[in-house]
Formats: structure tokens, C-alpha cells, sequence
């Protein structure tokens, strides 16, 4: 694998890959026969017998497992456009601390979901005491993706191609696409992924201008060293009481805090626990329907017949994709207004440690949650910020951290996403959630036609297939992506 900025940079021994790339871009008969960037230019190429090139936005969890995939499924070149130096952590797995736990078991956690010993193996193989039920510390399971990322780069050796940049571009053009980063490079691709995760975090509409752009107003708690200069000497607010705000609430308490952190929301539900142990299996009929009411009810009687509410959530998870397509679209209407917090709080669990760490803060009395509906968030005249909640006194905040995730589209799409809604490439999801698909994941154009060539994987497929978040479901779009990839008709493209 290689990976430089632009020619110039490139080492003597570089160099002469390079130019022998490049040479290999043009063959002695003249005729191009492939095309990868290595230089700030492309040269042309036809289709054929040639290999084909596959283009992946985004270093995170999706984007290395996607190359993986497509390194391993296929001889096509790849080129990964990311800034990340070791991709495969991304935000979930790269800014973790050490009380940061995964929120799933590492059983359900390999890069295969054909061999779900795969992680444990990793973990054995590094020392790391695990078990299938076991919570793996987050920053872990970033090593993990990245060493998985690792082998399918040294295995694939001069086929993957790296771009440490930010793809500002995306345009098609005949037999493919041009990406254009902020180096100024160009890679010309068959195929482009897009794995470029969750769009920036939601504004909460109470926070006035000013507020937001105040240094106590934190808008994206992942964002590196963003929780530093929060004063552990003032009280602090998180608008939202979901993972997000849990794992704030964790970093927040880790250094001998004097004053609390409170956390609030419409209904101030903090999501549930796992069990220790997973419980038994549910295995029920659920049909699908374009109806909700039919769906909720099947589920209250598993459950009111003994079963597992983990497992009977477990079982409609598997199935959310399908579920989902067959409500219409006033069945998903009701469900995002009226399900979706409690749906949250069910299927994205706490895991058993933070589950009791929460426990102990709220006790301490270092941490609160509370319902309500916030009016305003301003600037307090002597520092810090003023707090108004419906029916209570104002009160002044040291700092307010946004916990309520991501934000969506248009509103909320970089530059590159951005850029492709106003050309027209892609189009927003359903109820204005992430960014229209086809079930396999060929990105939608404004008109609605799933486009060949162009593919999208990780939770902005959200509005077409509700559960897009979690690995399990990411592996999932990759090894569904990569059928499609392959399908014979797709090659002829
Ligand atoms: C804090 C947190 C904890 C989580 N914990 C779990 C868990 O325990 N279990 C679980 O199953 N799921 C968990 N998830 C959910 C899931 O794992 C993540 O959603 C997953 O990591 C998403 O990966 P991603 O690659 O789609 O996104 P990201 O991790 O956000 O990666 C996207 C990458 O794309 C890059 N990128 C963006 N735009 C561009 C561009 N224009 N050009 C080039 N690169 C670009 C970014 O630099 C980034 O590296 C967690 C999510 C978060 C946020």
C-alpha cells in the first residue's frame, strides 16, 4: 500500500511505484488500461478487462470494513479517501476512554458475521481476557478494526491506495466518478462508497446564535478535546439523556468533579441495561405489515407471555429493515412521533459496567436526569449560560453540551454531502432522515433512480433501513454491498 499527498512527496523508492503506476495507467499499446490517482491527476481510462476501481469516502468502522471487503471479494483497485492515519476507529472507536465499553457483546462485534469467533480470537491473540457476553473497552475495538484494515492493506499490497484527504467532491462522468479532496488530488473510480458516517450533531433549537457560539456551548462532544475547557467547578447541562450523554457523563465524572452534571430531556429516559448474561432467545412470528399497531401488539403479547423483553427486542431488531420497508409511510410517521424514544431506549443499551456506574452517580447525586422541554439557551451575562426550561426559574450553567446526535439533511451535510444534493446525485431519505438508497445501497439521485456505481454504507441509510447505526447492521450493508457490487450486470457498467 502507498499513500502520499501529491508526487513531489513521494520517497525516491515511491517515486518509481508511482511512475510505474502510472505507467501501468497508459500500457506500451497505448491504450489506458487503468487509473488510480497517485499524482494530482488522472489519466483517462476505458472499461474492459481492466480491474475495476472502486473509490471509498471515510475512514471510520464502515469505510475499512467496506475496503476489506472489497479487497478481499474482489481484484478491483481501491482507493481510500480519508484523513484518518489508522482507519477502521472514526469517531465511535477513535475518541474512546478507558471507561468508554462497547455497548454490544463480543460475540456480535467480528468484522464477519459468517464467523462470530473472529474478535475473541483477536482478543486471546493480544492477551485480552474476553468472553462472547463480554463488553470489550471501545478503544479496543478500535485497535481490532484497524488491525483488520491492516491485514487486508498488507494482503492487498500495491491494489489499495491511500489518500490521507477530505473528498470536497463527488461528479460523474463517462464510466464512473471523479473525487476531487482537499489536496487538490483526484481519483477517478467505477465505483464510489460513501462511509462518510453520521452527519454533524443536531443544533437544539433553543440555543440561540449567540449561545452556539459561545465557547461554553459544546456542539459535538466528539470532537477532540472538546470536553476539556468544561470548568469542573460550575454545573454543567446535557440537552439529551441517550448513550451520548451517558458517555459524556462518564468522561465528565472521571476526574474528581465538585459539582454535577445534569442531564435533561422531553422525558428523561436514560436508555436501559443489558443483563448480565444474554437472555434466552426469542423466537416468534412477526409478520410484516404496513400498519404499526398490529406490529406493537405482536410484541406486547410475546412479552407478556414470558419472553425476554431483550429478546423479543433482539428479534425485532434482525428484522427492522424489512419491518420498516413494509410500514407505510404514515405507519413510520407514528412511529418516529410516538415509538421512536422508547424504541431508543430498549434497543440501545447500556452495558452491565456503565449500566452501574450511571447507577452510582445518580446516587452520589453526581449526575441528574430530568423531563423537560427546554425554551432557551443564552448567553448569561457574567459568564456561562443561561438555562430557561418550561415551568422553572432560569438557571445558569457553567457549560451545555449537545447530546441528541446527529443532525440531518440538508441542514446538517458538509460540503461534500452538501454539494452532491445540489448537483442532484443524491437526495435526503425518508422523513428527511439521512440519504435515500436502494435495499442494497446504490445512492438514489434527486429523481429517485439508484444509481449504479455510486453506494453508501453506515447510519446515514437510516431512513431507508431504520437500524443503520451498530456493526452488526454496518457488516450487514458492506456484505450486502459487496453481493451487488459483483453481480455480473453491475460489472458491465
Ligand atoms: C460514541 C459512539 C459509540 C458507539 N458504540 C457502538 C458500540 O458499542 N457498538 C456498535 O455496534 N455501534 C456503536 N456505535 C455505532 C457505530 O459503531 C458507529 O456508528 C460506526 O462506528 C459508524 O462508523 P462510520 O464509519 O459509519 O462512521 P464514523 O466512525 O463517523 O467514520 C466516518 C469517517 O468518515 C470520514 N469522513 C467524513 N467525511 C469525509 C469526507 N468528506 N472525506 C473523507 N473522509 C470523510 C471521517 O473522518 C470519519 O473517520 C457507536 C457510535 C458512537 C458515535
Amino acid at each position: 500500500m502507498v499513500c502520499w499527498k501529491s508526487r513531489d512527496e513521494a520517497p525516491r523508492n515511491g517515486r518509481k511505484d508511482a511512475e510505474r503506476l502510472y505507467q501501468a495507467a497508459t500500457d506500451p499499446g497505448g491504450t489506458p488500461v487503468t487509473s488510480t490517482v497517485v499524482s494530482g491527476r488522472v489519466a483517462e481510462a476505458p472499461t474492459g478487462s481492466r480491474p475495476q476501481v472502486a473509490a471509498i469516502i471515510g475512514g471510520g468502522a464502515a469505510g475499512a470494513l467496506a475496503a476489506r471487503t472489497v479487497l478481499r471479494r474482489t481484484n478491483w483497485r481501491t482507493v481510500l479517501i480519508s484523513p484518518e492515519s489508522r482507519p477502521g476507529r472514526g469517531v465511535a472507536y477513535g475518541a474512546a476512554g478507558p471507561w468508554h465499553v462497547l455497548n454490544s457483546r463480543a460475540a456480535a462485534m467480528s468484522v464477519d458475521s459468517a464467523d462470530p469467533g473472529h474478535l475473541l480470537r483477536w482478543c486471546h491473540a493480544q492477551g485480552l481476557p474476553a468472553e462472547p457476553a463480554t463488553f470489550l473497552p471501545r478503544a479496543r475495538y478500535g485497535d481490532y478494526l484497524a488491525d483488520q484494515f491492516a491485514a487486508a492493506a498488507a494482503t492487498a499490497g500495491d491494489r489499495l491506495r491511500r489518500r490521507l484527504a477530505t473528498a470536497t467532491a463527488v461528479r460523474p462522468e463517462p464510466g464512473g466518478f471523479l473525487v476531487t479532496d482537499d489536496t487538490g488530488g483526484t481519483t477517478r473510480a467505477d465505483h464510489v462508497i460513501l462511509a462518510v458516517g453520521n452527519p454533524a450533531s443536531q443544533r437544539p433549537a433553543a440555543v440561540t446564535d449567540e449561545a452556539y457560539r459561545s465557547v461554553e456551548f459544546v456542539a459535538d462532544p466528539w470532537a477532540v478535546g472538546a470536553l476539556d475547557a468544561i470548568p469542573a467547578d460550575q454545573p454543567v447541562l446535557l440537552i439529551g439523556t441517550g448513550l451520548t450523554a451517558v458517555d459524556v457523563a462518564l468522561t465528565l465524572t472521571s476526574g474528581g468533579r465538585r459539582t454535577p452534571v445534569e442531564a435533561i430531556s422531553r422525558r428523561g429516559l436514560l436508555p436501559r441495561a443489558h443483563p448480565e448474561l444474554p437472555p434466552p432467545a426469542a423466537d416468534f412470528d412477526l409478520p410484516a405489515s404496513a400498519r404499526l399497531r398490529p406490529l406493537l401488539r405482536r410484541v406486547r403479547q410475546e412479552i407478556a407471555a414470558g419472553a425476554d423483553w431483550v429478546a423479543v427486542i433482539d428479534v425485532v431488531r434482525t428484522r427492522a429493515d424489512s419491518l420498516w420497508a413494509g410500514l407505510d409511510d404514515d405507519a413510520q410517521q407514528r412511529f418516529l412521533r410516538h415509538c421512536q424514544r422508547m424504541w431508543e431506549v430498549h434497543r440501545h443499551r447500556m452495558a452491565p459496567p456503565i449500566a452501574s456506574r450511571v447507577g452510582d452517580l445518580l446516587r452520589d447525586g453526581a449526575l441528574r436526569v430530568r423531563a423537560g422541554r427546554l425554551t432557551s439557551v443564552e448567553p448569561h451575562p457574567d459568564g456561562g449560560l443561561t438555562v430557561r426550561v418550561e415551568g422553572e426559574q432560569p438557571r445558569r450553567y457553567g457549560a451545555v453540551v449537545s447530546c441528541t446526535g446527529p443532525g440531518s439533511l440538508p441542514g446538517a451535510a458538509g460540503p461534500l454531502l452538501g454539494g452532491m444534493l445540489r448537483d442532484g446525485l443524491l437526495r435526503t431519505g425518508p422523513h428527511g432522515l439521512g440519504v435515500d438508497t436502494d435495499a442494497d445501497g446504490r445512492v438514489r439521485d434527486a429523481h429517485g433512480r439508484a444509481q449504479h456505481g455510486l453506494w453508501l454504507v453506515g447510519p446515514l441509510r437510516r431512513g431507508v433501513l431504520w437500524e443503520a447505526t451498530a456493526v452488526p447492521e454496518i457488516r450487514g450493508q458492506v456484505e450486502r454491498l459487496a453481493g451487488a457490487l459483483l453481480t455480473p450486470n453491475l460489472q458491465m457498467q
